[in-house]
C-alpha cells in the first residue's frame, strides 16, 4: 500500500489532526524519535529469542519482564500464553488493548542470530514483529515520560499465535476472556508508514497452494497463490 493510494475518512482525520497537534502528544512524539537507540536494542534482543507459533515461551516471558520493569499494573501470562498489563486511565472503559505478536514464522532450529551491516540488522523474524514489540515498550515510555494519563485503560502486550498455523489464537483468547475491552490496535511491522484502520474481519482456512507471490502488503501486486485461493473459495470449487 502506498502513502499516495491511503486515505483517511474525515471523522478519523478530525480526531488525528487533533490529538497530533496536541501539546503532550507533540512531545510524546519527540521522545519516540529520541528512544529509537533503546527501541533497536531491545528489537535486537527480541528477535534473538526464538518464537515459532506454539512454541513462543521464552520471548513471551521475556516480554513479560519488559511490561513488568515499565511499571505496568497487573501484569499477566494468560492461559493461552499472552502476555499483558495495564496502563491506568481516569476509568475502565472505554478500554484498548495495543499488542505486537510475539511468534514469528520461523521455525525452532532457525538461527536468529541479527547481525549488522552498514547500518542496516539483518535476522529472522526481527521486523515481524520483533520491531512491533520494541515499537509497543518505546509507546509506554513515551506515556511515561510525557506523564500523560489516558482517559481510560489501556491494555499493553504481546500476544502468540499470529502468524500460520497460530491463526490468531492470542488475540481470539484475549478477547474471549476480556469481553469488555472496546478497541483493538495491532503494532505489526510490514508497513511502518500505513495505518490500517476499520478492519472487517477475516476468514481462515487450511488450503495449500503454491504461486510466485510473497507477503500479502511487502509483495502486494505479485502474482499469489492467494488468489487462487480466493477464487476456488467463491466460485466453482466451494464444498
Ligand atoms: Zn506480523
Amino acid at each position: 500500500m502506498s502513502e499516495a493510494s491511503y486515505k483517511l475518512d474525515k471523522e478519523i482525520e478530525t480526531v488525528f489532526s487533533h490529538l497530533h497537534d496536541h501539546q503532550d502528544v507533540k512531545k510524546g512524539l519527540e521522545f519516540l524519535e529520541a528512544d529509537q537507540a533503546q527501541t533497536l536494542k531491545e528489537q535486537i534482543e527480541l528477535a534473538e529469542i526464538s518464537a515459532p507459533p506454539f512454541a513462543e515461551t521464552n520471548r513471551a516471558l521475556a516480554y513479560k519482564k519488559k511490561l513488568e520493569e515499565l511499571g505496568l499494573e497487573e501484569v499477566k501470562q494468560d492461559a493461552e500464553g499472552n502476555v499483558y498489563g495495564i496502563l491506568k486511565g481516569e476509568r475502565s472503559s472505554p478500554a484498548l488493548f495495543v499488542s505486537a505478536h510475539i511468534d514469528s514464522v520461523f521455525s525452532i532450529d532457525t538461527d536468529v542470530t541479527v547481525t549488522e551491516k552498514d547500518g542496516i540488522y539483518f535476522g529472522a523474524g526481527i521486523t515481524d514483529d520483533a520491531r512491533g514489540l520494541a515499537a509497543l515498550l518505546s509507546i509506554v515510555r513515551a506515556f511515561k515520560h510525557t506523564g500523560i494519563k489516558p482517559e481510560a485503560d489501556i491494555i499493553f502486550g504481546g500476544t502468540v499465535g499470529e502468524e500460520g498455523p497460530g491463526d490468531l489464537r492470542g488475540v481470539k483468547a484475549f478477547f474471549k476472556e476480556n469481553q469488555e475491552v472496546d478497541g483493538f490496535i495491532s503494532i505489526d511491522a510490514v508497513s511502518p508508514s500505513a495505518i490500517v484502520y476499520k478492519g472487517t474481519g477475516s476468514y481462515r482456512y487450511e488450503i495449500t497452494y503454491t504461486g510466485s507471490g510473497g507477503h500479502s502488503f511487502g509483495a502486494f501486486g505479485t502474482p499469489s497463490a492467494v488468489h487462487a485461493a480466493w477464487a476456488c473459495n467463491f466460485t466453482h470449487c466451494r464444498p
